[in-house]
């Protein structure tokens, strides 16, 4: 059965492979962004509780660090095969807890294609030689961190549970992961899971919790040796700040953005209008690489832009369990009140030419600003709603000037047939990605994602992951004649 009664949902934290209430006892509710009613009420860790998680992951580690991957990935392929197995009830949490649409529910998949590439990509973990000092054989080795601390956003909270857990335990590490307060539950079905795949106790520990309570006991524990983040700059900026104050822990970062997308004259209007607009509305809108600000050169706006405006109006906004509803609510009333107060600040600066609130629960319509001054806060922030600034430009160098002059350098676009200035924008482009004839959510797994400048430090995919959980170290081998 998928639908769950809330007692029947698991709230509880994940330490030592049995799952365990908080210390105190605290709990905060989880509540259905579409009904506004409460779902459940999940217990929080405490800074006790995060002492117990780093212990067992700590005690756990070198049987773990010791396995061949091969035996390590065993467990993998087992969890991989049971979230197969659970996908549906995946996607009714989600739907419940945090208004993702059923019909767009893809973290499940992830998450099983995820597990089963690092099921066997332990074996990549090698070092390299050298006879270059007389005398000697020298060696390097890619070793584990010991105990990697994870901290997640709420967007897509499994596809997360995955990127982040399989690669540092592929790389031989322990983890403690801590989900995001806006949506653990998920992930608390992930843990049950690699308990059932038999995963040893203290491997994975999962606990839910808020940033300022549990993540900062987290990034502050002397016993974490490495961390990855998911979320946004400003927690990044704390988080990396802990680090350095307690142990210097390797921090990982993987931040907002404020995606431009580029459309030329000679694009393919209607192809660049379809990808961008769903670019912005997937998730609505929030997720970091939504492309947020679309430049149109000014000879070909008015036909983009109705082309653009069709299709994004387009969003079937409903209830996210119904399969027919490609738009859900923003995931809860801070994240509504969030967009609505960028919607208004912007409305000051320019006005909506599509959409706004949409009166109707936590519904923001697909959302159009034209001619927003390049200075304005909506230009420079993350809004992370289905909303979106078109503005025109006339030459290259301008519209390179317009785009490059952001804190954020995550993913860009740019729509051309003409090859040469593709590649020319590309290589000016200040983002980790750059999409020719394509935007995002467009990650291809192989592809290194992450940020350039306040989008992140470090890289993340099936074949740059496992480099963030790894360190290095050099064995010198003097050799007896
Ligand atoms: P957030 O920064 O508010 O929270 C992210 C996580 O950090 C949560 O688990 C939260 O509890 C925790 N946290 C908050 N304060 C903390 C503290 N002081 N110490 C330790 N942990 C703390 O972000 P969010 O609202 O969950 O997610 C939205 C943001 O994430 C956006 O900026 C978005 O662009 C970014 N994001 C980036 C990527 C990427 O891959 N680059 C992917 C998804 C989301």
């Amino acid at each position: 059965m998928i639908e769950k009664t809330q007692d029947q949902i698991e709230t509880r934290l994940f330490i030592n492979g049995k799952f365990q209430s908080s210390s105190d006892a605290k709990t905060f509710t989880i509540t259905n962004p579409f009904t506004r009613e409460p779902v459940a009420d999940v217990f929080e860790a405490s800074a006790s509780d995060v002492d117990k998680a780093v212990a067992a992951a700590k005690a756990a580690f070198p049987a773990w660090r010791d396995l061949s991957p091969t035996d390590r990935g065993k467990y993998f392929h087992k969890l991989s095969a049971l979230i197969r197995e659970h996908e549906e009830e995946f996607a009714h949490l989600e739907a419940i807890s945090s208004g993702k649409p059923v019909s767009k529910y893809i973290d499940a998949n992830m998450a099983i294609e995820t597990f089963s590439y690092f099921a066997e990509a332990g074996w990549t973990a090698q070092g390299s030689s050298s006879w270059n000092t007389p005398g000697h054989l020298n060696i390097t080795s890619r070793e584990p961190y010991g105990v990697v601390a994870l901290i997640a956003s709420w967007n897509a909270p499994l596809a997360y549970f995955a990127i982040k857990i399989a690669p540092a335990l592929a790389a031989g590490n322990t983890v403690v992961l801590k989900t995001s307060e806006k949506a653990p539950l998920t992930c608390i079905l992930g843990a049950k899971l690699l308990a059932e795949a038999g995963f040893p106790p203290g491997v994975v520990n999962v606990l839910s919790g808020y940033g300022q309570t549990t993540g900062a006991a987290l990034s502050s524990h002397m016993g974490v040796r490495c961390l990855s983040f998911t979320g946004s700059t400003l927690t990044g900026r704390k988080i990396q700040a802990s680090a350095a104050m307690s142990n210097m822990k390797t921090v990982h970062m993987e931040l907002g953005g404020k995606t431009p997308a580029i459309v030329f004259p000679d694009a393919d209007l209607e192809a660049a209008a379809a990808q961008t607009q769903f670019s912005v509305q997937i998730l609505s809108g929030q997720t970091c690489i939504a492309n947020s600000r679309i430049y149109v050169h000014e000879s070909v706006a008015e036909k983009f832009l109705a082309l653009f405006k069709s299709m994004f109006s387009s969003a079937v906004l409903g209830d996210p369990l119904d399969k027919e509803t490609t738009l859900g609510p923003q995931t809860g009333k801070i994240q509504y009140e969030r967009v609505k107060s960028y919607i208004s600040a912007a409305e000051k600066e320019s006005a909506v030419t599509l959409g706004g609130d949409a009166n109707n629960g936590y519904f923001i319509k697909p959302t159009v600003f034209e001619n927003m001054p390049e200075d304005a806060q909506i230009m420079k922030e993350e809004v992370f709603g289905p909303v979106v600034v078109i503005n025109t430009f006339k030459t290259e160098d301008e519209v390179l000037q317009k785009a490059n002059d952001s804190e954020y350098g995550l993913y860009a676009s740019v729509f051309t047939k003409d090859i040469d200035r593709a590649v020319r924008v590309s290589k000016l482009l200040e983002t980790g990605t750059v999409g020719v004839n394509c935007t995002s959510p467009l990650m291809p797994k192989d592809m290194p994602f992450g940020g350039f400048k306040g989008s992140g430090i470090g890289r993340e995919s099936y074949l740059h992951s496992m480099e963030s959980y790894l360190e290095t170290k050099a064995v010198l081998i003097q050799i007896g004649s």
